[in-house]
């Protein structure tokens, strides 16, 4: 291993290399900074037990885009090697993990989207979601006055379908959803293409399902599920304006997702009562649809009025600041979503029920557009980041220098 004193200090200018690090000539100016910090950290490793990155780094001595794209996605931005760097800036090798690994990140979602003229939706995914958003809502308040002449009326009980057919919705719905999940796939599966260990002669030749990627798959969900690597490697979570941790993005990533899940959970129990039970909207404040809707509305309230909170609030070091537009509004389009559908649950057995339900399907629509092309799409790539690194480190270490 190279001794500190030898590595390349300074990042890369432009694309070209300097011959400093090897392999890297086919790397991108951001690939060639993650190569360099990388080498840095692999002669230092005094990060080594903060997270998934480290760990995954031992088991290379040179950095290939495939393994500058799978790091930057184990990365989950906590902050920690950024607090705990000795040579982060000002030292003169302004090793600064996070940012690297977030510009890099993003090029990735951008890289594997289908169609992949689309990717350059990522450069300007704040403006990619404003621009859904108006769509979105244009789209249904011109429905709601095309099929009712009005969006002010004597109050329908709540009855939804009075306003817009329940075929209807359900067919464009389908449709916008089912495109959003084709495209996150190909994304991911072309992701996983390059990155993936079936390249790896080792696993080809010594793996078995039942040893490695079964219970891979199975630590992968834990570590999802958990949002393990948020805590920062001994459990006390993330840095976010300084050097204290605080477990609260581990907690408001929590609420999200799971207040993600619970309505993406009422929306499949509504489709069986409608369709295998013949129980038709609206349903009691009681019923299973809207105790898991409300449920998980309020974790897409809580959850992103946190994040938000946070990250207005974070340390400027850490991550990308060019993607704050893309943080702030996918944060934001989900907390529309949850008090969108808050005021329509509400105002539903009144006069302004197709004004708030065109408001809420606008921006449902919103979201479900933007799936595959902004912030949504960390958690798929991190997920197969997961999955690929648990593989890994059940591989033998062929370096036998280190490890997890
Ligand atoms: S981030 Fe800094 S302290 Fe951590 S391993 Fe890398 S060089 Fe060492
Ligand atoms: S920022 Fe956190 S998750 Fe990312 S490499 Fe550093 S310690 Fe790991």
């Amino acid at each position: 291993m190279q001794p500190l004193t030898d590595m390349p200090m300074s990042a890369p200018e432009g694309g070209a290399c300097d011959g400093g690090i090897s392999l890297v000539s086919a790397l991108t100016a951001d690939e060639q900074e993650i190569a360099r910090v990388m080498q840095i950290c692999n002669a230092c490793r005094y990060c080594e037990g903060f997270c998934a990155v480290f760990p995954a780094m031992t088991r290379r001595l040179t950095f290939d885009k495939a393994d500058t794209h799978h790091l930057a996605n184990l990365c989950h931005n906590c902050g920690a090697c950024l607090h705990a760097c000795q040579y982060a800036p000002p030292h003169e090798f302004a090793v600064n993990v996070p940012r690297a690994m977030a510009k890099v990140r993003k090029r990735t979602y951008q890289d594997y989207a289908w169609p992949a003229s689309f990717g350059r939706l990522y450069q300007r995914a704040g403006l990619t979601v404003a621009l859904a958003l108006a769509g979105g809502l244009a789209l249904f308040l011109v429905l709601a006055v095309a099929m009712n002449g009005k969006l002010v009326h004597e109050p329908l009980a709540g009855n939804f379908y009075a306003i817009f057919p329940h075929n209807f919705l359900a067919v464009l719905f389908s449709v916008v959803f089912l495109y959003a999940i084709l495209a996150l796939a190909v994304g991911v599966i072309r992701f996983w293409r390059e990155m993936s260990p079936s390249k790896d002669a080792d696993l080809r030749d010594v793996a078995s399902i039942s040893q490695t990627r079964l219970p891979a798959a199975a630590e992968s969900i834990s570590d999802v599920a958990q949002l393990r690597y948020l805590g920062g490697g001994h459990g006390d979570g993330c840095n976010e304006e300084d050097d204290r941790f605080t477990l609260w993005r581990r907690r408001f990533h929590h609420f999200t997702l799971y207040g993600f899940l619970l309505c993406f959970a009422a929306t499949c129990v509504a489709t069986l009562y409608h369709y295998l039970l013949g129980l038709h909207a609206p349903y009691r404040f009681s019923s299973l649809p809207v105790i898991l809707g409300s449920l998980g509305g309020i974790g897409l309230v809580i959850g992103p009025v946190g994040l938000l909170w946070l990250n207005l609030r974070r340390d400027p070091q850490h991550g990308d600041p060019d993607q704050h537009g893309m943080d702030r509004g996918f944060i934001l389009l989900l907390l529309l979503v949850s008090l969108t559908g808050f005021a329509l649950l509400l105002l539903r057995d009144t006069g302004f029920m197709a004004l708030w339900l065109a408001i809420h399907l606008g921006t449902v629509m919103a979201l479900f557009l933007t799936l595959p092309y902004g912030k949504f799409a960390h958690g798929i790539f991190r997920s197969a980041a997961l999955l690929k690194f648990n593989i890994e480190k059940r591989m033998p270490n062929r370096l036998g220098i280190g490890g997890e």
